[in-house]
């Protein structure tokens, strides 16, 4: 299929969308919807001369949103829709026409994602209403990890909790673990072994194996593994108890406390944002410095750990808002790191911020690679809704 794709993220409260034009070198027209369902509802966006626009749309729903963003596509006529859809469970390990088929058992999932499909639905069902026509593909952040053997994704509870009600591990974050593999496969000349750090709001590890993932940090939720902007990631799995115990908490405090209260802003008392961290924790504010420290060290823990998935190491990748742009979290991992023989040109890794791919491991032949992959879950969700229609349609 040689024609652009419209691709959708949409949120309880927002819609993300990007057209992206079959040519990599044509403009992206994307943007962004938010604080859907109140007077203060937007819409912004950059445009195809790459200016910015912003436009209020007072008590819009998605639909009303959509339709907006439809009359800022400059005319446009997408030939698919790529949604993103969080949760696929293990029905999905790959892409998948949305039919009332495919729908029903993206609403059965629900209860895995509670916060995610349905809102990932209304999406659907509004782009369905105003593109009757065009065909209309899921692409499940969970589908890339599908892969992982059973020592890797299965928790050590009772079997039941797995067979009855699918407690195991699924993983999240996927179409930018694919991206940034497949671009370290394709810059280095190899189908590789690599373990991947997408670093954002939400962060994950993933160890690939020639295309495959073979273990990722994210599990059951996306609470799981690294130091996140706000979530806790990994703890003691009795903290839940002790906390309802010993200082009577609720379940959905403890939920809220872990989710939004934890994590880099948790730490430092100060900031999920780790641009703010950086300063402040030059100018010896203690508690940034300390949540930079701990992020660090559990994303190095991290991959050293995930190493054990991979029959060989051909290097990392950093990716997501931190990954790309933060030269002293990537310096701080690699220096946890002694034992993989890493090497690191530190003014290469200074320079290689905003958008730069990168490799920044000073390049001795004998020592792991190190990239830095700009992600692209947009192009990702477009380049896979092509490929399935391009299988499937006669
Ligand atoms: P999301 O997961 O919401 O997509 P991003 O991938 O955009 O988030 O990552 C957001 C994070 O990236 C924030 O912590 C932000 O501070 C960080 N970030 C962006 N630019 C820089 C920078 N120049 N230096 C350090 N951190 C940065």
């Amino acid at each position: 299929m040689n024609a652009s794709v419209l691709v959708i993220n949409c949120g309880s409260s927002s819609i993300k969308y990007a057209l992206i034009p079959a040519a990599a070198d044509q403009p992206r027209l994307a943007g962004i919807a938010e604080r859907l369902g109140s007077s203060d509802a937007f819409l912004k966006g950059i445009d195809s001369r790459s200016e910015r626009f912003e436009k209020a749309l007072p008590g819009a729903d998605h639909t009303r949103a959509l339709e907006a963003i439809l009359e800022h596509l400059e005319g446009h006529r997408p030939a698919a829709v790529g949604h993103r859809i969080v949760h696929g469970g293990e029905r999905f390990t790959r892409a998948a026409r949305l039919d009332d088929e495919v729908i029903a058992a993206i609403e059965a999932t629900a209860a895995l994602a509670p916060l995610h499909n349905p809102a990932n639905l209304e999406g659907v069902a509004a782009t369905c209403k105003l593109f009757p026509d065009l065909p209309q593909v899921a692409v499940f952040d969970t589908a890339f990890h599908q892969s992982l053997p059973p020592q890797a994704f299965r928790y050590a509870l009772p079997e039941a909790l797995y067979r009855d009600h699918g407690i195991r591990r699924y993983g999240f974050h996927g179409t930018s673990h694919a991206y940034v593999s497949e671009r370290a496969d394709a810059l280095s000349g190899i189908e590789g072994g690599w373990l991947t750090a997408h670093l954002g709001n939400g962060c994950s590890t993933c160890a690939v194996w020639e295309g495959r993932s073979l273990d990722t940090s994210m599990g059951l939720t996306p609470l799981e593994g690294l130091v996140m902007g706000t979530r806790s990631g990994d703890v003691d799995p009795g903290l839940h108890a002790h906390l309802a115990r010993q200082l009577g908490w609720s379940l959905e405090r403890i939920d809220e406390v872990l989710n939004r209260g934890s994590g880099l802003l948790g730490l430092s008392g100060l900031t999920n944002d780790m641009r703010e961290l950086e300063i402040a924790a030059s100018e010896g504010h203690e508690n940034a410095r300390l949540a930079i420290e701990v992020f660090c060290y559990r994303i190095a823990k991290s991959l050293a750990a995930l190493s054990c998935a991979l029959p060989r190491l051909d290097g990392i990748v950093f990716t997501g808002g931190i990954g790309e742009n933060s030269p002293l979290v990537r310096e701080k991992v690699v220096s946890h790191l002694p034992h993989f023989g890493l090497g690191l040109d530190r003014a290469v890794n200074a320079q290689t911020v905003r958008g730069r791919e990168g490799r920044i491991d000073g390049g001795h032949p004998a020592a792991p690679r190190l990239w830095v992959i700009p992600t692209d879950e947009e192009g990702r969700i477009a380049k896979e809704t092509r490929q399935l229609l391009d299988e499937t349609t006669p």
